[in-house]
């Protein structure tokens, strides 16, 4: 059992911004980075709207705060926790693929996942013609035609993204008006190798080897036709990563974290930061802002316990 005093689980802005803040104040943190290092904002390409940059590619933002963080004596674990205990209170356990821990205080910042369509078709053909992530996949698809399902920021700002390599890309949204921003959404109409198509839901993604086309329904006249595509881009929101956390934590009915106003959760030592409690804002300066609220109330509750000589794992066995 490795025994530590402040663990923090999750590499996106909310955790490698805690994991700056605690280093600086001396908490020896371990971060847990999870199978993506940076979080969604390191699969995003550029950043337009974290101050300080004009624009910035999402990997570089990610690799200048985990340096950043590293420079203050962060130590990163590159492992994904599987299981933890926090039902008896500090130390809390943890368990990864490659180790057991103790921590005096833990800050979660798990992030969110890209949710699915979760109609036929989707799982078979995701790395084969189906991707949540622009970034990664776009270059496959030179000179190609892709759809991209979703209406928000992330449709529009991806779809955009996809022209620099697609030959075309239909924007397909369930309603016939989007919920994306006034900046996006101009900058998506004036581009000539985006079409929107309204009112449309896909009812499955079809192929052999590869996406061929889908199987689309017009949802005002129930009007349903196949089309051909070569690649399907699902951006239709996120869902909290809080599997894990279940019957210990509180959590709202879309299971994203309950936590006060010094953003601890139901548990007292237990923070959270970023998507996984927040449905609202959702932007990597909100994210690194609440990452940055959690590290300080960690540093406040670590001299409390301390104080109060409660103990911590250094001094139980
Ligand atoms: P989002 O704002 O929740 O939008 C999801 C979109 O998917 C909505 O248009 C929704 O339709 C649609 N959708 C949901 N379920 C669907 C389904 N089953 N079938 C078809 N369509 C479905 O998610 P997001 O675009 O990922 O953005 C998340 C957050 O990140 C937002 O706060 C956004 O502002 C932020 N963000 C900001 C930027 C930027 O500032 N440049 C870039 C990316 C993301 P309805 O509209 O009908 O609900």
């Amino acid at each position: 059992m490795q025994k530590e005093n402040l663990i923090i689980i999750g590499s996106g802005p909310a955790g490698l911004t805690a994991a700056i803040y605690a280093a600086r104040a001396n908490l020896n943190p371990l971060l847990i980075a999870g199978n993506q290092m940076g979080g969604q904002i390191a699969i995003t390409n550029e950043v337009e709207n974290f101050p300080g940059f004009d624009t910035i590619l999402g990997p570089e933002l990610t690799e200048k705060m985990r340096v950043q963080a590293e420079r203050f004596g962060t130590r990163f674990e590159f492992d994904e926790v599987l299981e933890v205990d926090f039902t008896k209170g500090a130390p809390f356990y943890l368990k990864t693929y490659g180790q057991e821990y103790q921590a005096n205080a833990v800050i979660i910042a798990t992030g969110a996942s890209a949710r699915r369509l979760g109609i036929p078709g989707e799982d078979d053909y995701i790395g084969r013609g189906v991707s949540y992530c622009a970034t990664c996949d776009g270059f496959f698809f030179k000179d190609k035609d892709v759809l991209v399902i979703g209406g928000g920021d992330s449709a529009l700002q991806e779809g955009i993204f996809l022209t620099k390599y697609a030959s075309k890309v239909r924007i397909v949204h369930r309603r016939d008006s989007l919920r994306a921003g006034e900046l996006l959404i101009n900058r998506a109409r004036a581009n000539d190798k985006i079409e929107f198509v309204w009112d449309t839901v896909l009812q499955s993604i079809d192929g052999e080897k590869k996406v061929t086309g889908v199987t689309a329904q017009n949802v005002r006249t129930g009007q349903v036709e196949p089309w051909q595509t070569d690649g399907v881009f699902v951006f239709v929101g996120h869902f909290p990563n809080t599997q894990i956390f279940q019957g210990q934590l509180a959590m709202d009915e879309q299971n994203f974290l309950i936590v006060d106003k010094f953003m601890q959760t139901s548990v007292a030592g237990v923070y959270a930061a970023g998507e996984v409690m927040d449905p609202i804002y959702k932007q990597a300066i909100s994210s690194a802002g609440q990452g940055c609220q959690a590290a300080i109330s960690v540093e406040r509750y670590l001299e409390m316990l301390h104080d109060s000589n409660l103990g911590g794992a250094d001094e139980r066995q």
